[in-house]
């Protein structure tokens, strides 16, 4: 149902840059080693991922594109548990019913399979190369939804919305290695050796990456741990600051709170720390499922979480002191 799937995409798919991170979530979700972002003209011209992933079966391609067809909830128990980034089953359809998409997949088998979509009609389904690994080609972005491509903003700001995302991703998975490419021209890489340090310093500079301080705190419910800048590094706004569940990155405004009480006195109003802060929870206590693109996170027993993120935060830093 091209529609259904129109009226979803609305949801899900509001710019370029919601197109990578469902792609590049998909593709952490099939454990991949390697993903590398193509784009051209701001995602106007062409959006591609490609992974070194699981694939996906021949017998299951047709099935990716069909609405609420995820292989990712298998009990009514699994709608609470938030394994894998992707679970409604919905970024697929979506996609393909506003643009036009060309995937080639293989599970490493003796073939590969590649399907294409354009504004949500099937156009071809055939054999095609064995690489192991997944490639998605979105091109004509909303050619069919003239009024969400005239709601885009400029080239730049798309395309720096979509180095924010690819920029948190790679900051909340540093064991994969992950390059974005623009026009041509690489935006950016990281190694994939699990350093997160690493990774701040290729997106926020080596100065940065040199003044982060290591946390690490825990109680019954809650793991914490990151890398926070020193109180003497601050930045004008608080997008440098990346926290992620179980390593999927949310946006949670206690949580920030949380994070900036830590610092206390020692950060000047208007000012906020640069940090990558990773919980470790139980996913029965966490509902990402508050908006379709999942970021806004709602979570049960958030006040002992921000607790907990503030003292340990707050005793790194008082120890810096001594
Ligand atoms: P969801 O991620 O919510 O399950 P999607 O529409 O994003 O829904 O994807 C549908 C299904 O297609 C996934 O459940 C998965 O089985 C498969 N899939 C999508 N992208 C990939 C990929 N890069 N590698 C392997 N499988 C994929
Ligand atoms: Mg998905």
């Amino acid at each position: 149902n091209v529609l259904a799937n129109q009226i979803a995409a609305g949801e899900v798919i509001e710019r370029p840059a919601s197109i990578i991170k469902e792609l590049v979530e998909n593709s952490l979700d099939a454990h991949s080693k390697r993903i590398d972002i193509v784009v051209t003209k701001a995602g106007l011209g062409e959006l591609r991922v490609i992974d070194d992933g699981d694939g996906i079966a021949t017998e299951d391609v047709k099935e990716a594109f069909k609405r609420h067809a995820t292989s990712k909830i298998s009990t009514r128990q699994d709608l609470f548990r938030v394994q894998t980034m992707g679970f409604r089953g919905e970024a697929l359809p979506s996609i393909a019913s506003v643009a036009d998409v060309v995937m080639t997949t293989a599970t490493g088998g003796a073939s590969g399979t590649m399907i294409h979509f354009h504004g949500g009609e099937l156009k071809d389904f055939q054999a095609a190369p064995a690489r192991r690994g997944t490639d998605v080609k979105v091109s004509e972005l909303f050619f069919n939804t003239p009024a969400r491509l005239k709601y885009l903003k400029s080239p730049q700001t798309e395309l720096s919305r979509m180095v924010d995302i690819i920029n948190r991703l790679a900051l909340a998975n540093p064991d994969v290695a992950i390059s974005f490419t623009h026009d041509g021209r690489e935006m950016f890489r990281s190694a994939g050796n699990g350093n997160v340090q690493q990774v701040i310093a290729a997106i926020y500079g080596v100065k940065v990456g040199r003044k982060m301080l290591a946390i690490h705190g825990a109680d019954p419910d809650f793991t914490v741990d990151g890398l926070v800048s020193l109180p003497e590094l601050t930045r004008a706004s608080g997008q440098y600051m990346t926290i992620t569940i179980n390593h999927r990155y949310v946006r949670n405004y206690q949580l920030t709170k949380a994070i900036i009480e830590g610092y206390g006195s020692k950060l000047m109003v208007g000012r906020y720390p640069v940090v990558v802060v990773n919980i470790d929870l139980d996913p029965l206590l966490v509902d990402v499922n508050v908006h379709p693109a999942k970021r806004e996170v709602r979570l049960s027993k958030e006040q002992q979480l921000a607790t907990l993120i503030s003292t340990t935060i707050q005793q790194k830093i008082a120890q810096q002191n001594l």
